[in-house]
């Protein structure tokens, strides 16, 4: 079991699924604002202005001059209130709607309460260039007099990502399986021809508890607390478990806002006692190290290859998916075993099994890995 929340968002989103043309989304091309063409990262902070449209409250739009080259694209934005989401135009030609193209493929972006939407998704939707329109919307009419929204971009895939470990409170694990665990994360994403995870020094987090509640906002203000140098740098926290047990960790949206630091969704969350062997005393520290390999895989945009029930797979074209007919034991979930030649050793498959190393990715897993804005 790798329980993440963006799995059950997808879900309730698909009923709100709508299809219909999509409203023209103009912009003034003659006044975008053009992204760098240098070769790295860069960020924007853009202001938005905030309309209200009947049931729906639109930002906007505003108009990006993105150059050929871009390899990592994404647009975030927190509102407090509203479920949010984006429409996009390249040229002209909507692409991307929340609103009216829910849904629709090539593309999947949905609404949720930090809206982010990044290219690539898949092999197939590498970033825009030209004339790029971008248009926040909120689902709601609570009308902000601002709001922001953040840009990020790439040009050049990286050939490495950062992440700062972080224990929360006074959550028990002792240095040495700490730094195995992350030790083992490490090799993962080696294993799997992915960019190179750098891990900064782990550092200790005040928190009042050891114990984060997930189904009220305090998850939210946690990774909102986080502080760190680098807006690149991913937040890995370490509670000892949530309040509800049984969950090994969270990712914070399919992707996060990688980025932005002190957002409600900046960063991933880990218990540590969802991995404690049958003794209940001792830490199995590998199994950790694959549950952040597994959860950083969310954060960066990486959906699960095959759901429990073997009905939805992930979109990507080289990721094996395992049938609903390899339940062999008829209980409705496919185990790893089930699974073995079709993704049970996947890094992203839904769960986890004792005695089975899930470290493979494919090609395109690693290309979008690579793709992210924040990968260095
Ligand atoms: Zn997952």
């Amino acid at each position: 079991m790798r329980l993440s929340s963006p799995t059950l968002l997808l879900a309730t989103s698909a009923l709100l699924a709508c299809g219909g043309d999509p409203k023209p989304l103009d912009v003034d091309c003659d006044d975008a604002i053009a992204l760098s063409a240098e070769p790295g990262y860069e960020r924007l902070d853009l202001p938005v202005r905030w309309e209200r449209d009947g049931d729906l409250t639109r930002g906007g739009p505003v108009a990006l001059a993105v150059p050929e080259g871009v390899t990592g694209l994404a647009f975030a934005l927190e509102d407090p209130d509203a479920l949010a989401g984006f429409r996009v135009a390249v040229d002209g030609e909507v692409v991307v709607d929340v609103v009216d193209l829910f849904g629709e493929g090539p593309w999947f972006h949905f609404e949720d309460r930090l809206a982010v939407l990044q290219f690539p998704m898949d092999g197939a939707t590498a970033p825009p260039s030209g004339c790029v329109a971008v248009e926040p919307v909120l689902f709601g009419t609570t009308v902000w007099e601002e709001g922001t929204l953040h840009v990020m971009s790439r040009r050049g895939a990286g050939a490495a990502l950062t992440i700062a470990p972080i224990v929360v409170g006074e959550t028990a694990i002792d240095d040495a399986t700490l730094r195995a665990a992350l030790d083992e994360a490490v090799a993962v994403y080696a294993d799997a021809g992915a960019p190179a995870l750098v891990v900064e020094e782990p550092r200790a987090l005040d928190w009042p508890s050891a114990f984060v509640d997930d189904t009220t906002d305090e998850l939210d203000g946690l990774r909102a607390s986080v502080a760190l140098e680098d807006e690149r740098t991913i937040p890995v926290l370490f509670v000892q478990d949530f309040v509800e047990p049984g969950t090994f960790g969270l990712a914070a949206g399919i992707p996060g806002p990688n980025g932005v630091l002190g957002t409600s969704w900046s960063g991933l969350v880990l218990s540590v006692d969802t991995h404690l062997a049958a003794d209940g005393v001792t830490l199995e520290a590998a199994l950790l190290g694959e549950t952040l390999a597994h959860e950083l895989g969310h954060q960066l945009g990486l959906f699960h290859t095959s759901e429990a029930e073997g009905r939805e797979h992930d979109p990507l074209e080289d990721t094996a998916e395992c049938p609903a007919s390899r339940d062999a034991d008829g209980d409705g979930e496919l185990s790893v075993p089930e699974c073995l030649e079709e993704g049970g050793r996947n890094v992203m498959f839904w769960t986890a099994e004792e005695g089975v190393r899930q470290r493979e990715l494919s090609a395109t897993q690693v290309m979008l890995l690579g793709a992210s804005p924040v990968a260095r």
